[in-house]
């Protein structure tokens, strides 16, 4: 074995036993911290719900467990094999070295990879997720789920992987800075598309037309100066019960989109609240520095790919005789998490700084923490939230603080008086 190799395996197993150890001290955490209700819980969690959302959370970390065994065990047996410079070279000998051909070849691998993990999302979603009355999925819309995300995965992705392939054809030593700018082009292009035409492939969006739902949420949006034209409630009850609201589209395609299930949960007050965090998020420029840090960091992966196609060490290590950049795209795709899953603690420290900001915007916006605490209590209810997160595991797994943390943050006079 080469040190390329040995590196690659180290990075693997270093994670793998990183997220076991993690889940289990989180694990013993939530045993031995939830056996009653939380003291900071008192206000929000009756017994009953606390013991559930603790079953629930040590569900979840079993097949989570399960799952990381899994994944690692299939990067590990597709680099060890050498299969993959393998069937790179079958696949070659038959259809050719094509920036199509070789596009069609990354996309079938993660085609591959992601049937091996359908059983999980099975699972997790017919089995765990049933069993605690979240799942409204029926097999149906699960199955044509995956074969919507299948069809644009090669409607959209294809041509995209083969026109970046084109680019280190036609620009050559430089086509990482063009592949950049292609990505942002596409990306651009669906914030534009998403809400139009990749959304209500999967679910239905209906205008909220009247009502006083309608005229305080925009109310809100008129006096935080949020350009929106409409709101839109969206059918989430169709897969879950677990809720959310989001914004999408830029410009004049920006929409407001409230699941049914976040309607039917909470109040007209704790929804206007809800959607005033949404907006700080928006006016606190949080949504332009995360698309900020993702063009960051996609522009030093291609430059990263670009160099290491160039080293003929990095792609034989790995048993490429010949390396590409294309093999060397395939390798930095199945490698890539292995070395930012070490960067989430910081990403989330980030992530979470800012709920906090748009939490006390939204308590400016709507003049006083009532209605958000409340929303965030019920939230944390229906969800069953783990109600004694380990801190490393909430650091490594959590873009948002707790709900204890966000009523201490909002209201710190109560946190002294529950003391
Ligand atoms: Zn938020």
């Amino acid at each position: 074995m080469n040190w390329i190799l040995i590196l690659a395996l180290a990075l693997i197993v270093a994670r793998l036993a990183a997220e076991l150890w993690l889940s289990r001290v989180n694990q013993r955490h939530v045993q031995q911290r939830a056996t009653s209700v939380p003291d900071d819980l008192k206000e929000v969690l009756d017994p009953a719900t606390c013991a559930r959302a603790v079953e629930y959370t040590l569900a979840k970390a079993r097949l989570g467990r399960i799952h990381d065994l899994w994944s690692a065990g299939v990067l590990l047996l597709l680099l060890l094999t050498g299969v993959l410079p393998l069937a790179f070279g079958v696949w070659a000998g038959q259809v050719g070295h094509s920036a199509w051909a070789d596009a069609a070849f990354l996309l079938l691998v993660l085609v591959a990879l992601s049937i091996t993990a359908l059983p999980f999302d099975w699972h997790a979603q017919f089995r765990l997720e049933e069993r605690f009355g979240f799942n409204t999925t029926t097999p149906k819309t699960w199955w044509l789920d995956h074969m919507k995300g299948l069809a644009l995965l090669w409607l959209l992705g294809w041509p995209l992987l083969a026109l970046i392939l084109k680019l280190v054809e036609w620009v050559g030593r430089g086509w990482w800075l063009w592949a950049w700018l292609t990505m942002l082009a596409f990306q651009l292009a669906m914030f534009f598309l998403a809400p139009v035409i990749l959304l209500p492939l999967f679910n239905k969006f209906t205008p909220l037309l009247t009502g006083t739902l309608r005229d305080r949420l925009l109310g809100l949006a008129g006096r935080t100066g949020f350009r929106a034209r409409n709101i839109f409630l969206m059918d989430g009850s169709k897969r879950s019960r677990h809720s959310n609201a989001f914004f999408t589209g830029l410009g004049r395609f920006r929409r407001i989109v409230l699941f049914d299930t976040l309607v039917q949960q909470l109040a007209e007050s704790e929804l206007e609240a809800v959607l005033a965090h949404e907006i700080g998020h928006f006016k606190l420029k949080h949504v332009l520095k995360m698309l900020g840090l993702s063009a960051l960091s996609a522009l030093i992966g291609f430059y990263l790919v670009a160099w290491l196609a160039g080293q003929a060490w990095f792609g034989q290590g790995f048993g490429f005789r010949t390396p590409t950049v294309a093999s060397t795209l395939l390798l930095a795709g199945l490698l890539g998490g292995t070395v930012s899953f070490w960067l989430s603690p910081v990403l989330n420290h980030w992530s979470r700084r800012h709920e906090f900001e748009a939490d006390r915007f939204a308590t400016g916006a709507i003049g006083g923490p009532g209605p958000l605490i409340g929303a965030l209590r019920k939230l944390n209810r229906e969800n069953l939230s783990n109600p004694a997160p380990h801190p490393l595991y909430s650091a490594f797994y959590y873009s948002h603080p707790t709900l204890p943390e966000r009523e201490g943050a909002l209201n710190p006079k109560t946190e002294v008086g529950v003391t």
